[in-house]
């Protein structure tokens, strides 16, 4: 964000600004929407963007700390602000030959929309609507607005439900026998003010105020307040807008779209929101207000349509679009209306949108000299781009839909119906494939996200919670489909006549909100026609971030297929192989088990000895997948009773057995239950595992030297060249540890004549925090550091994973003591520091150690910013995150080079 620029004298405050005199670069004092309504004043002219002023997020704090009260001087600068206006404008609020309307408008440093308050045609009453009837020479224009105005104040600064009003609006419609509200005649527009009004005595138990200047500060305390009220501090908790930041209100003359046929108002993109083709797109009404394009009451017109109805009002908006864009370097959301053939511009930003529009963007706005790669590149929103990596419904396939939502988050999905975070996070541990449906989420259930293929909610919008982290994630997502009853107590789901039980196959689609049970084939982008010329694009950007970074990015994968996956999506190397996966297979498991099982050294050395050849096999698949780029390999790392079935399940068997008199099976159960429970340890993520695993059972690391060795050489003699292979150490705490099973692995490679140092690299992981105290040390006996920061997390802050994110984040960030999960974005003080200290430590020993990064963190952009920072050589993450951390790394460089 831009740094201020206004410095004042310390006795003076900056409680409000007129238009004319701000620019976009104080964003911070003035809120998005005034720094850019200033902005456009400066380049626009005066004339295009009606006048006002802006009461600054000083005040709105100022107003937070100090018991809801305005601060000090504040009024007298409103009053003087609001006189500079009147004197502009040749008209006075509340004057009741020609009265000034205006506007009161929130907004904030980041834009929020449709989460605070807005209120319109402030400064009409009972006297004031004459004149302006009188003024305008149309009744019914001036009767319309009063009507507006009621409305919108009653409902925003009081609190009358808006359905309230609505009802009466409907009921007269009905009574006359009309359907639209421009239907409505001058004599029905008084008629709804008079029941407006008696609504809000009703409501308020006070008459609606027809002084204006009660007006005016009964809509700034509302707009003030809106900052404070639930659903935008919702929306600011998901979004991780601070508290503090206050918004801004901003008070401006009001131009009117609903003066007749040559009036309007409407919304438009400078380029295709949906697929950043470079048209204007865009919506208006004729003789309407600004928000009646938004809230729907009436069915819009394609901004197309404007060029016939008014050639000469359209040709200019045009023209301003492109002089925003270009102004901006950005892609640009406006807001216009249009008053008896004027245009006036009301509001712009940059637009939000969806990753192919972001990539279209990018690449159009380069070819057309818009902007340089490198700016470019800098406007992505990295994090979002993986939604490009997701498959969709076949489009040739027969399917029907059941039901349709709000296409939250683009990507298809399909799996087994899960209703709780809890059933996600078990199926994914057991390779499943699911789809968490619930009415809405929160942010309990993100760990559920994690690990499920998409999400489907009965509740919300675009800006539910659903919706913001599913996109954050990049996981198709389909939210608020109406159709959907989700019966949580009884674990089922209905849509009409259709039951859908826990484990029933459910597909949604996030780029069309099309959902159905039918088991619809999914096709990965890269085989979707219509995704080639996007595909394109991306690769087109990836390779501008290529150029520019410096920080390299590897995969973790534990597979060939994952591996090739990665490469194609441009990992550079495998950073971390977890080689345990290899055992968790279903027909390795018996022999996994018989290893575990194993009374002695012998029993275990013959065990060993089945799983070698399966898992040279893997590795010979991982290096030629690899072929030319380091892989990385680390020694089995989980506790060995994750291996063998749960106590509770070889009980029910045992007691089976026994009762079927099976006294065999009884014995052999019996043996393993004892195993188990010789096995088990109270906190097996602090108990034997890792390095701890080789020193007290040296045979199951030779058997990995040996199989990872023996592949090496295998696929040396095959292919005439050698992998570049990086043996990796888990959970390092001692020099000596490290030193025991370097000369181990130094051992077994010499049986197959491969040389340390030329043929092979011995590392370690850096995570744990003594291992970051005394890296330089450990350094002596490591090739490399990878720095394995979900564990470091976890060992560094005491946090055990799943119990904060389930139990504990959720009000850690309701009590600002954490904006978001240390798993997600590494906590940078703490675990960052440790972090930097290892790698400046191991670097005092070995200047030219290489350092990495293995873990989540490393396809997280914060975090790959860090890392850059920390002068880490490469991130390693899981396949689907190499693009995002190839723009994420590029973006770190941008921001600070190294
Ligand atoms: P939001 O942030 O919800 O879009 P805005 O402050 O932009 O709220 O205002 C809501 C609507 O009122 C918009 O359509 C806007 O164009 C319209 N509006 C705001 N100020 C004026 C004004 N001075 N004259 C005419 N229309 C206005
Ligand atoms: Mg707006
Ligand atoms: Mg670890």
């Amino acid at each position: 964000m831009s740094p201020e620029t206004t410095q004042l004298p310390e006795n003076q405050h900056d409680w409000v600004q007129d238009f004319a005199e701000g620019s976009k670069e104080q964003r911070n004092l003035l809120g998005g929407k005034g720094a850019n309504v200033a902005e456009m004043t400066r380049i626009l002219g005066a004339d295009r963007v009606p006048a006002g002023f802006t009461i600054t997020t000083s005040a709105c704090v100022a107003y937070m700390n100090g018991e809801q009260e305005f601060p000090d001087g504040m009024q007298q600068d409103v009053d003087a602000a609001l006189a500079r206006l009147e004197a502009q404008a040749g008209r006075r609020l509340g004057d009741p030959e020609n009265p000034l309307l205006v506007s009161v408008r929130s907004g904030a440093r980041a834009s929020m929309p449709g989460m605070m308050d807005t209120v319109l045609n402030l400064g009409l009453g009972d006297e004031a609507v004459l004149g302006l009837a009188k003024r305008s020479g149309n009744e019914r224009f001036a009767w319309d607005s009063y009507r507006r105005f009621v409305q919108m104040y009653a409902n925003v600064v009081r609190g009358v439900p808006s359905e309230r009003i609505e009802a009466e609006i409907s009921a007269l419609k009905k009574r006359r026998g009309i359907t639209l509200d421009t239907e409505l005649e001058p004599t029905d527009l008084q008629e709804l003010v008079a029941t407006f009004k008696a609504i809000y005595r009703e409501q308020t138990g006070e008459e609606f105020p027809q002084d204006p200047h009660e007006q005016l500060s009964g809509a700034i305390r509302a707009v003030f307040d809106s900052w404070l009220g639930d659903r935008a501090r919702h929306y600011r908790r998901i979004n991780r807008i601070p508290d503090e930041w206050g918004t801004a209100v901003n008070v401006q003359q009001m131009v009117f779209g609903n003066m007749g046929q040559q009036s309007g108002s409407g919304v438009v993109f400078t380029r295709d929101e949906v697929t950043g083709e470079p048209d204007p797109s865009g919506d208006f009404l004729i003789d309407a207000q600004g928000e009646d394009v938004v809230s729907g009451v009436r069915n819009t017109q394609d901004i197309s349509e404007l060029a016939d109805i008014m050639p000469a009002a359209h040709a200019e908006l045009m023209e301003i679009l492109r002089t925003l864009e270009k102004h901006y370097g950005d892609m640009q959301d406006t807001e216009f209306t249009i008053e008896e053939g004027r245009l006036y511009m009301l509001q712009t930003r940059d637009a939000k949108r969806p990753a192919q529009a972001a990539v279209r963007f990018a690449v159009d706005a380069v070819e057309e000299g818009l902007l340089t790669k490198e700016q470019a590149i800098a406007k992505l929103d990295a994090a979002s781009l993986e939604a490009l990596l997701h498959p969709t419904f076949d489009r040739n396939a027969d399917y029907t839909v059941l039901a349709t939502g709000v296409n939250a988050s683009p990507g298809a999905a399909k799996g087994a119906v899960v209703f709780t975070a809890e059933d996600a996070v078990h199926a994914a541990e057991r390779g499943e494939h699911v789809i968490l449906v619930r009415p809405f989420t929160e942010a309990d259930d993100v760990a559920g996200f994690h690990a499920a293929q998409g999400i489907l909610t009965s509740e919300g919008g675009k800006a539910s919670h659903a919706a913001l982290v599913a996109r954050g994630m990049g996981k198709p997502c389909v939210c608020g489909v109406s159709a959907l009853q989700v019966d949580l107590a009884g674990h089922v789901a209905r849509i009409g006549d259709a039951v859908i039980h826990a484990g029933d196959l459910i597909a949604i689609n996030g780029t069309t909100g099309e959902i159905t049970i039918d088991d619809v084939p999914l096709v990965e982008p890269s085989q979707d026609p219509h995704m080639a010329g996007v595909l394109q694009r991306f690769e087109t950007v990836l390779g501008w971030c290529d150029d520019v970074r410096v920080l390299g990015v590897r995969t973790n994968a534990d597979t060939p297929g994952d591996a090739a996956k990665a490469r194609e999506l441009g990992a550079h190397g495998i950073g971390l192989c977890r080689t345990e996966h290899m055992f968790m297979d279903i027909e390795r498991q018996p022999k996994m088990r018989r290893m575990i099982m194993a009374e002695d050294e012998v029993e275990r050395r013959a065990a060993l000895d089945e799983l070698l050849p399966l898992q040279q096999q893997d590795f010979e698949g991982i290096y030629e997948a690899m072929a030319g780029l380091p892989v990385t390999i680390r020694l089995l790392d989980p506790p060995l009773h994750e291996f063998l079935p749960k106590k509770e399940e070889i009980g029910d068997e045992l007691h089976q057995a026994y009762a079927d008199k099976r006294y065999r099976t009884v014995g052999v159960l019996a043996d393993v239950l004892e195993r188990i429970e010789l096995l088990s340890e109270s906190n097996p993520m602090l108990g034997t595992r890792g390095v701890r695993l080789g020193i007290l059972y040296p045979e199951i690391f030779e058997m990995q030297a040996r199989a990872i060795f023996a592949a090496a050489a295998a696929v040396r003699e095959r292919t005439g060249s050698m992998p570049e292979l990086e043996v990796m150490i888990p959970l390092v705490d001692y020099e000596r540890e490290l030193e025991l099973m370097r000369e181990l692995m130094i051992r077994v490679a010499g049986e197959y004549d491969l040389v340390h140092g030329q043929d092979y690299l011995v590392g370690t992981m850096i995570e744990l925090p003594r291992a970051c105290f005394l890296a330089d040390h450990i350094a002596h006996q490591a090739d490399f550091f990878s720095f394995g920061t979900n564990d470091l997390t976890q060992t560094g802050l005491g946090f055990s994973r799943d119990d904060i994110e389930g139990k504990i984040l959720a009000r850690y960030i309701d009590r600002k003591i954490l904006d978001r999960s240390p798993f997600e974005t590494i906590d940078a003080p703490g675990v960052g520091q440790m972090l930097r200290m290892g790698a400046w430590l191991g670097r005092t020993t070995k200047p030219d150690l290489k350092l990495g990064v293995c873990g989540e963190h490393g396809g997280d952009p914060d975090s790959i910013a860090f890392f850059h920072e920390s002068g880490i050589d490469y991130v390693s993450c899981s396949p689907y995150r190499v693009p995002i951390a190839r723009v994420a790394a590029a973006q770190a460089q941008l921001a600070s080079p190294r």
